[in-house]
């Protein structure tokens, strides 16, 4: 009988519901628990969270929930036939017992900071939450939607996928009104299989907006999102030129973007020319919602990055661009020519592996190679086993820890212009205690 479980599944997310109002709290580990909190037992490939319930309730958590009978040694262990589920059910419930607008944001590069952004721009008017830090897959978006207040009137809810359905599933949670996809590009080939299942990946956003007869923001620049969107009707978005969207103009990187809009000159703290778009949503957006042009202009010029996403540092006499967050194809083409443009005496380039890429890894590392060799640099260092099988001129090292040797035996000494870039897993960011 489908009707009589529908009834008991909605009872137990419903009064796990009720506990959650007067406990608004979740932490899902017991290392940070907060006084008054509810605790999530999740399990991971090399922990279950079950075993440290009541641990979490001695720390000050008000309940823990669990999926394993034996650990339920009191009445503040509320079993659960899957933790995750539970919690993922539960945020579905809130966020449809909220009244606050849920923007949903995915794409290959660019999400967290177009994410910062567009909550820098729009807190400026209404009560708005955002995703923390990257919290942006299968539990962070819930726990993105639990952070929904009374009184929030806009969630900005970033969402990343690195295979197929992943944003189906995550928009059946968050059911946003509206949505925009930063780009398509070469990120996570491996999950998805090729550059058309990046572009059929994140479009589920698209899908579910579509479907659901919600509005879209989108990049009329972009011709994958001119295409697929073309017929729809409930879009709003930017062009550099095209009729019929927001005009606004990208003014140079020299080396922060400027962007030009409504006799507003734009001038952020962003690095790289590929940082143009990010701002133009959130203009885009400030703009929907009428946030006054004024406060969108000083949004976007007091937002500067961390995390080292195109961080521009000073290290000893070198200027540097600290891009060390994570890197794939595009985002690494686009920092390449990016940097190509910057103004320096000595530039070096470090670029470290592009990870997930799966059998185009060979290749795609090839052309990076090739790309910064045509860009004639003064010096370029390739790192990583990827970059070390390539075949070119350039310096290349196996392991960081080779490239480590080289640079204790051989300090740069002329004043440079540095760029670092690789995938997070390289950590890169380890050469500024080098040089
Ligand atoms: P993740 O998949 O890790 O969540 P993300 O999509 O949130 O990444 P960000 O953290 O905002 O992306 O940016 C990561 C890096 O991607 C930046 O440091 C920059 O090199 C690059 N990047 C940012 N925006 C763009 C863009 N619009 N196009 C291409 N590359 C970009
Ligand atoms: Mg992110």
């Amino acid at each position: 009988m489908p009707g009589l479980f529908l009834y008991f599944y909605f009872m137990k997310t419903a009064q796990l519901h009720s506990i959650f109002l007067q406990f608004p709290e979740i932490c899902t580990d017991t290392r940070k628990i907060k006084e008054n909190s509810i605790f999530f037992a999740l399990k991971g490939e090399n922990f279950n969270g079950n075993k440290y319930a009541s641990v979490a309730l001695k720390n000050g958590a008000a309940y823990a929930v669990i999926d394993e009978k034996e650990y339920a040694e009191s009445d503040k262990h509320i079993l659960v036939d899957d933790v995750l589920k539970a919690l993922q059910e539960l945020a579905f419930f809130h966020r449809n017992h909220s009244n606050a607008k849920v923007i949903g944001l995915t794409g290959s590069n660019g999400k967290t900071t177009t994410k910062e952004l567009i909550n820098a721009v729009l807190s400026k008017k209404y009560r708005t939450v955002a995703t923390k830090g990257n919290l942006n897959n299968h539990i962070g978006v819930p726990l993105t939607l639990l952070s929904i207040k009374e009184d929030t009137e806009i969630a900005i809810v970033e969402m990343g996928a690195n295979h197929q359905k992943e944003i189906e599933f995550l928009c059946s949670l968050a059911q946003p009104d509206f949505g925009y996809i930063t780009n398509f590009g070469k990120a996570h080939i491996e999950g998805f299989g090729s550059e058309e299942g990046v572009i059929k990946g994140k479009s589920e956003l698209y899908d579910f907006l579509i479907k659901n007869d919600k509005h879209i923001f989108m990049n009329a620049d972009d011709p994958i999102q001119l295409q697929k969107l073309g017929g729809y009707i409930k879009k709003y978005g930017f062009s550099t030129d095209k009729k019929d969207f927001y005009k606004i103009e990208f003014l140079g990187a020299n080396p922060f973007v400027k962007v030009g809009f409504e006799d507003n000159d734009i001038e952020s703290q962003l690095i790289g020319s590929y940082n143009f778009t990010n701002c133009a949503a959130a203009i885009l957006m400030g703009k929907y919602f009428n946030v006054p042009i004024d406060k969108i202009k000083e949004a976007i010029e007091s937002y500067s990055p961390t995390n080292n996403r195109s961080q521009i540092i000073r290290r000893n006499k070198h200027q540097i661009i600290l891009d060390a967050y994570n890197a794939n194809p595009t985002s690494m083409k686009a920092a390449l020519e990016n940097f190509s443009q910057m103004e320096g005496n000595h530039k070096i380039a470090f670029l470290g592996d592009m990870f997930e890429l799966g059998s185009i890894a060979p290749i795609e590392h090839q052309n990076i190679a090739n790309l910064a060799t045509k860009l004639k640099f003064d010096e370029v260092v390739l790192v990583g086993e990827n970059f070390n099988r390539v075949d070119t001129n350039l310096k290349k090292y196996n392991s960081f820890e080779e490239l480590k040797n080289f640079l204790n035996d051989n300090q740069l000494n002329s004043e440079s212009l540095i760029l670092i870039k690789g995938s997070r897993g390289m950590a890169l960011e380890r050469i500024l205690d080098i040089i």
